[in-house]
C-alpha cells in the first residue's frame, strides 16, 4: 500500500483510487481522497482485517504490477532513442508552483496546473524530466466568504508528515541540505522533499527548517504572499537553490546531470546564473564562453502578454543579493561571476529595474509563447531586444499549452475510450475518429449523468460555504433544489485579475436574470475564483457576483462557489455544457480551463483569444467576437451585448432543441464535433511531445555541441562574438545594384540582386547577407518580409560581394533591401544576438 500512497500516479488512475476506497470508503470521502491521511487515519484493525482479505489482496497486488509496469515499460521517448535520436539524457524543468494534485496544495492557478500536467504528460511518454520547485508551508491561500460576500483567506499550515513527500537523504541517511549565500554572511539552508509523479521526480525545497533563523524559515512560507524582497529571496531559492537540489538528487540517484534546464516563465532565472558560475569556477571558462554554454541547453518559456505582469526587481534589490562582500564586485553568493555581468543579464529599458523576462530571454537560446497568438503578441512586446529585426523575426516560437486527459477526462470518458480504441487512446492522439461510432443517445446520457454529478456537487458546496458565512441548517432547505440536472449548464472560473472580466456577464443584470429565469429554456450559471489577497477590485467584483447570486429570485439559478481549486475544477468541466472564458484579448496567454472542458463535451463560448484563437473552427462553440481597439467601457458593452446574443440566438435554442428521443441532436454533433477535433489538440502528450522535438532534442544537441572537446563549441561562440562585437561599427552595406525589376512587379517576376559589402575584420561565412523583399508602405517601411540568402562571389572594388537571384513572393509595390546577420553554425537563429546591419 505504501508504494501505491507515494507515488501520485494513483491520483491519475481511477482503479487505485477504488482500492483506496475500498480500504474504508466513508473515511476516504471524509479525507477528501487522500490516502496518506486514509492511511494515518485508518483503524489497525481495519487493516489487519484487509491483511485477510483475499480479494482485497488479489487487487492490491494487480494495482501494484499496474504501476510497476507502468513505470518500466518503454514510452515515446524510449521509442525516439531507438530509432536513434540523440534525446537529452536529461530535462531539469523549473516552476515557482506545482498543482499536481488537491493533496499537495502547491499551486495557485493555471500556471501551476500547466506545470502538473507537463510532469504528468512527461512520465507518460518516459521523458527523463525532473521538476524543481518550492514547498510552500501553506501553499496558496483558501478562500471563504464573508456575510456580506467578501473574500475571506485563510492560510492553513500543512505539516510535511502529512503529504505525499519523502526527504532527499543522503547514503548516510542524514538529510540532503541545500544551501545560498545570503548578505551578512548568512546561509540560507534548505531540504528537499521528492514528490513522485510517476516516473519524474518533482524537488521542492522547503526553507522551515532548525538551521535557518526566524526570517529564512519563512522564505517558503507562502505562494506569492509577501513583498519584493520576500520573493526575491524565494526565486534566488527556486533558482540557484534549485540547480544545486538536482545536483544533489542526480549525485545521490546516480543519474546523469541534465542537459536541458527548462524555465516555466521567468521565476527561477536565476538558474542560469548559478550554471554560468558552476562552469566558471568548474571548468575555467570565462564568463562569455560559460554564458554561450549555458544558454545552449536553455529553455525559456513566457506565460505573460502585458509588460506589467512581469516580474522586475529594483535594481539594488539583486544588488543586494548578489554584490560582494565588502562592497566587491565579485558576488559572494555566485563567487567568480562579477556583479556587473549578473545585472546585466536583467537589463531592461529602465536602468533601474531588474527584468526576471529579460533575464529568461538573454538565457535561453530558445524561447516560447504559450499559444499561437501568444508567440505574436510576445515577438512584440521584447521586440526592443531584437532592435532592427521585424517583429515576426523575434526568435520566440511557440507551443500551445494542452491538459492532462487523465486527470481532466471524467472516468466515464476514459471509460469510453478505452472501449473504443485500448487504454492509449487519449494519450497517444489517434482513435479519435471512432466517436463517430458512438449512438448520439449514449453521448447525451454521459453529459446527463455528468451534469447530474455536478449539480450534486454545486449543492453540497453550497450548503458549506452558506453555513461558513453564518446560516444555520433550519435556514439552508432551499439549497436542496438549486440547479436541475436538465437545465443548460455554464461554467465561468478562474482566478479574479481585471482582464477576466468576472463580471461581463452582469452588464446587464436584467438581461441575465431573464436568461437565467426563461420558464421554456432556462440556464444556470456556475462562478468561481480567488482574488489575489492585495487585490481588493477583484474582490469586489467577486462581491458583485456573490450579491447577485444571494438574490431570491435566482439563486436556484446562480451560484458562486468560494476556493476554487483542483478538487472542485473536476466536477466543473465534467458537468458545464458551456464552458465561457471572456477576456480581454489578447491578454489570456493561452487558457487551459476550456480545455479540459472540451476534453468532456462541454462547448467554449469564448472570446478568441489564447488556444480559442487557433483552435476554435466554427462548429466546435462558439466565438464571441471582440472589440479590440475600442476604449474598454464601450467595448465591455458590446462584448456584453454579443455574449447574451449568442446565449439567446445560438446556445439555448440549440441545447433545447430535441428530437422525437428527447435529444438534442445539433448538440450532440457539436459536442462529438469538440471531441473528435480538439481532443488530439489539447492534449498535455502533445504539448510535452512539441517541447521534445522542437525544444528539448534541439537544445540537448546544441548543449552537447558547445561542451564537446573541453567546451571548444562555448568557446568558438563566445570568441566569435566578441570578434563579432568589436568589427560591428565597420560593416557596411556599401552599394546594392538590381537588375531586371518590372515596371509593374508580379509574382514570379524574376530579380537580380547585387550587393558590395564592407566586412571589416570579418570574413564572408562569419555573416549571412539576405536580400529582404516585402510590400511598401507609405512610410517606406517593409511588411510581409521575405529573407532570401545571397551567394558570396567574390571581391569587388567595394567589399565582398553577394548576389542573389529572388523571384518575388509578391505583387503590387514591392520593395528590397540588403543587410547583413552574423551566421555561426551553433547559432540557432541569425537574430540571436540582435545585431543586423542594413544599409
Ligand atoms: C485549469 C485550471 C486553471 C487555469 O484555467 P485558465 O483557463 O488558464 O484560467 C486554474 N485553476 C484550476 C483549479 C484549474 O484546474
Amino acid at each position: 500500500m505504501g508504494t501505491l500512497t507515494a507515488n501520485l500516479r494513483w491520483s491519475w488512475h481511477p482503479e487505485t483510487q477504488d482500492l483506496f476506497a475500498a480500504v474504508d470508503p466513508e473515511l476516504w470521502e471524509r479525507c477528501g481522497s487522500d490516502p496518506v491521511r486514509l492511511l494515518g487515519e485508518v483503524p489497525p484493525e481495519r487493516l489487519d482485517a484487509l491483511a485477510e482479505n483475499e480479494e482485497f489482496l488479489v487487487r492490491l497486488d494487480a494495482a501494484a504490477a499496474d504501476l510497476d509496469h507502468y513505470l518500466s515499460r518503454p514510452r515515446w521517448y524510449q521509442q525516439q532513442q531507438e530509432r536513434g535520436t540523440a534525446v537529452p539524457a536529461g530535462i531539469a524543468y523549473f516552476s515557482m508552483e506545482f498543482g499536481v494534485s488537491e493533496v499537495l496544495p502547491n499551486y495557485s492557478g493555471g500556471l501551476g496546473i500547466l506545470a502538473g500536467d507537463h510532469l504528468k504528460a512527461a512520465s507518460d511518454l518516459g521523458l527523463p524530466l525532473i521538476g524543481v520547485g518550492l514547498l510552500y508551508r501553506s501553499g496558496y491561500f483558501r478562500q471563504s466568504l464573508s456575510a456580506d460576500g467578501w473574500q475571506v483567506e485563510h492560510y492553513p499550515a500543512y505539516d510535511p508528515q502529512g503529504l505525499p513527500i519523502k526527504l532527499l537523504t543522503e547514503a548516510d541517511g542524514s538529510t540532503a541540505l541545500v544551501q545560498v549565500e545570503i548578505p551578512g554572511g548568512r546561509t540560507l539552508d534548505a531540504r528537499v522533499w521528492i514528490a513522485q509523479i510517476g516516473r519524474v521526480p518533482l524537488l521542492l525545497l522547503d526553507s522551515d527548517i532548525a538551521s535557518n533563523d526566524e526570517e529564512l524559515r519563512g522564505v517558503t512560507d507562502r505562494l506569492y504572499g509577501g513583498d519584493q524582497d520576500h520573493r526575491i529571496k524565494q526565486e534566488i531559492l527556486a533558482g540557484i537553490g534549485g540547480v544545486r537540489a538536482v545536483r544533489a538528487y542526480t549525485r545521490i540517484a546516480g543519474l546523469p546531470d541534465p542537459d536541458v534546464f527548462h524555465m516555466n516563465e521567468g521565476h527561477a532565472g536565476f538558474l542560469g546564473a548559478e550554471r554560468i558560475r558552476e562552469l566558471v569556477t568548474g571548468t575555467g571558462l570565462d564568463f562569455d564562453e560559460a554564458l554561450a554554454a549555458v544558454r545552449a541547453g536553455t529553455v525559456f518559456t513566457t506565460h505573460t502578454p502585458v509588460p506589467a505582469g512581469i516580474d522586475r526587481f529594483p535594481i539594488d534589490l539583486v544588488r543586494h543579493y548578489f554584490s560582494g562582500r565588502n562592497g566587491e564586485n565579485e558576488s559572494a553568493l555566485l563567487p567568480g561571476l562579477t556583479v556587473d555581468r549578473i545585472l546585466a543579464l536583467g537589463r531592461e529599458s529602465d536602468p533601474d529595474v531588474f527584468n526576471m523576462a529579460h533575464l529568461g530571454l538573454r538565457l535561453g537560446q530558445r524561447c516560447n509563447g504559450v499559444s499561437k497568438l501568444h508567440g505574436a503578441v510576445s515577438r512584440n512586446m521584447f521586440e526592443e531586444l531584437w532592435p532592427g529585426f521585424d517583429a515576426t523575426e523575434v526568435p520566440i516560437g511557440s507551443v500551445t499549452n494542452g491538459v492532462h486527459a487523465p486527470t481532466w477526462a471524467a472516468r466515464e470518458w476514459l471509460a469510453l475510450a478505452d472501449r473504443l480504441a485500448g487504454p492509449d487512446l487519449v494519450e497517444e492522439s489517434r482513435g479519435w475518429e471512432l466517436l463517430q461510432t458512438v449512438d448520439a443517445r449514449e453521448l447525451w446520457e454521459m453529459r446527463n449523468t455528468l451534469r447530474s454529478m455536478l449539480v450534486e456537487e454545486v449543492r453540497r458546496r453550497l450548503r458549506n460555504s452558506w453555513i461558513e458565512r453564518g446560516a444555520t441548517e433550519a435556514e439552508l432547505g432551499w439549497v436542496d433544489s438549486v440547479f436541475e440536472p436538465g437545465v443548460l449548464t455554464i461554467g465561468f472560473a478562474r482566478r479574479v485579475p481585471t482582464y477576466k472580466r468576472l463580471t461581463l456577464m452582469l452588464r446587464d443584470p436584467e438581461r441575465l436574470r431573464a436568461l437565467l429565469l426563461d420558464p421554456e429554456r432556462p440556464l444556470q450559471l456556475v462562478v468561481a475564483g480567488k482574488s489575489h489577497p492585495a487585490d481588493d477590485g477583484g474582490k469586489a467584483l467577486i462581491q458583485q457576483v456573490v450579491r447577485f447570486a444571494d438574490e431570491y429570485d435566482v439563486r436556484h439559478r446562480v451560484v458562486f462557489l468560494p476556493d476554487y481549486d483542483m478538487s472542485m475544477a473536476r466536477y466543473l468541466y465534467w458537468g458545464c455544457d458551456v464552458w465561457l472564458n471572456n477576456p480581454l484579448r489578447p491578454l489570456e496567454a493561452c487558457g487551459t480551463s476550456g480545455m479540459k472542458s472540451a476534453l468532456n463535451g462541454g462547448l467554449n463560448l469564448s472570446i478568441r483569444d489564447g488556444w480559442w484563437d487557433e483552435m476554435y473552427d466554427g462548429e466546435n462553440g462558439w466565438a464571441i467576437p471582440t472589440a479590440d481597439g475600442v476604449d474598454d467601457v464601450r467595448r465591455d458593452d458590446l462584448e456584453a451585448n454579443a455574449l447574451y446574443e449568442l446565449l439567446e440566438r445560438s446556445v439555448l435554442p440549440r441545447f433545447y432543441d430535441r428530437d422525437g428521443d428527447g435529444v438534442p441532436g445539433r448538440w450532440i454533433e457539436m459536442v462529438r464535433h469538440t471531441l473528435e477535433n480538439l481532443g488530439p489538440k489539447v492534449l498535455a502528450s502533445r504539448m510535452v511531445r512539441d517541447y521534445a522535438v522542437d525544444y528539448y532534442i534541439p537544445a540537448a544537441a546544441a548543449a552537447r555541441s558547445v561542451a564537446a572537446d573541453d567546451f571548444a563549441g562555448a568557446k568558438a561562440v563566445a570568441e566569435y562574438r566578441e570578434r563579432l562585437e568589436a568589427a560591428w561599427p565597420s560593416v557596411r552595406v556599401a552599394q546594392v545594384d538590381t537588375e531586371g525589376l518590372p515596371e509593374v512587379p508580379e509574382i514570379g517576376s524574376r530579380l537580380a540582386v547585387t550587393a558590395h559589402v564592407e566586412l571589416g575584420a570579418l570574413a564572408p561565412d562569419d555573416v549571412e547577407v539576405q536580400a529582404v523583399i516585402g510590400r511598401v508602405g507609405s512610410d517606406d517601411s517593409l511588411s510581409d518580409i521575405v529573407s532570401i540568402p545571397m551567394t558570396h562571389t567574390g571581391k569587388g572594388s567595394f567589399g565582398e560581394v553577394f548576389e542573389a537571384d529572388v523571384r518575388l513572393p509578391l505583387a503590387g509595390p514591392v520593395g528590397y533591401t540588403v543587410r547583413v546577420l552574423p551566421h555561426h553554425d551553433l547559432l540557432a537563429s541569425p537574430a540571436e544576438f540582435g545585431m543586423v546591419r542594413l544599409p
